[in-house]
C-alpha cells in the first residue's frame, strides 16, 4: 500500500524551540547547545493514528527553517503545500506569545484549510500560575479556539501528543 506523506511546518519566532521539538519527537533527544545552520531542513517520522477504530500510518515530513534570524520574516513559499502547522511560542518570552496570531494569519493566508496546533514551549521554565495568567489574558481571542499544548522539548512533556494530535487532525481532513 502506498504510504501517505504529509508536509507540516514549524512556525514561530526565532529561538522558541522549533528545532528542539522536532529533535525530541524524531530522535528522542534534547541538546542544550545552540545549533543552527542555514536553510530548510525536512525531517521524516512515521506516526500511527487511530481513526474510528482503524489504525492508519502516516509519514510526516516536518519542515523547519534553520538559522532563522530574529528579523527575517517567514517566507510564504516555505509554507506552500503544508497540510498543517505547529505554531510555537516560548512561554518565558511574552512577545513570542503575542506573535502567535501573526503566525496563524500568515499560515492561513497560504493554506486556508491547513490544520493548526499551538505549542507553548519551554513549559519547564515557567510556573503554572504565570502561564495561566497569560492564557486568561488571551481568553476569547482567536487562538483560544485552537488546540493548545504546553510542551517542553527539554523534558519531553506533551511533545508526542502535539505531533500525534496534529497528525490525527490532518488525516481527518476532507
Ligand atoms: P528555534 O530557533 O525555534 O528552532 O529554537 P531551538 O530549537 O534552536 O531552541 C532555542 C534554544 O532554546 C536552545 O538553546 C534550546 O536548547 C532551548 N530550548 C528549546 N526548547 C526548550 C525547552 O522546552 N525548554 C528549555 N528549557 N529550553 C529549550
Amino acid at each position: 500500500m502506498a504510504k501517505i506523506s504529509k508536509k507540516i511546518c514549524m512556525v514561530g519566532d526565532f529561538s522558541v524551540g522549533k528545532t528542539s521539538l522536532i529533535r525530541r519527537f524524531v530522535d528522542g533527544q534534547f541538546d542544550d547547545k545552540y545549533l543552527s545552520t542555514v536553510g530548510v531542513k525536512i525531517s521524516r517520522k512515521e506516526v500511527e493514528v487511530a481513526i474510528e477504530g482503524e489504525t492508519k500510518n502516516l509519514q510526516l515530513l516536518i519542515w523547519d527553517i534553520e538559522g532563522q534570524t530574529k528579523f527575517k520574516a517567514i517566507a510564504p513559499s516555505y509554507l506552500q503545500g503544508a497540510k498543517g502547522a505547529i505554531i510555537v511560542a516560548d512561554v518565558s518570552r511574552e512577545e513570542t506569545l503575542d506573535n502567535i496570531i501573526t503566525h496563524i494569519n500568515l499560515f492561513r493566508s497560504v493554506n486556508p484549510k491547513g490544520q493548526i496546533i499551538i505549542a507553548l514551549n519551554k513549559a519547564d521554565l515557567i510556573d503554572e500560575i504565570k502561564l495561566q495568567s497569560f492564557l486568561d489574558k488571551h481568553k476569547y481571542t482567536e487562538f483560544d479556539t485552537i488546540d493548545t499544548y504546553e510542551t517542553s522539548a527539554k523534558t519531553g512533556d506533551n511533545v508526542n501528543r502535539l505531533f500525534q494530535e496534529l497528525s490525527g487532525a490532518i488525516l481527518e481532513m476532507k
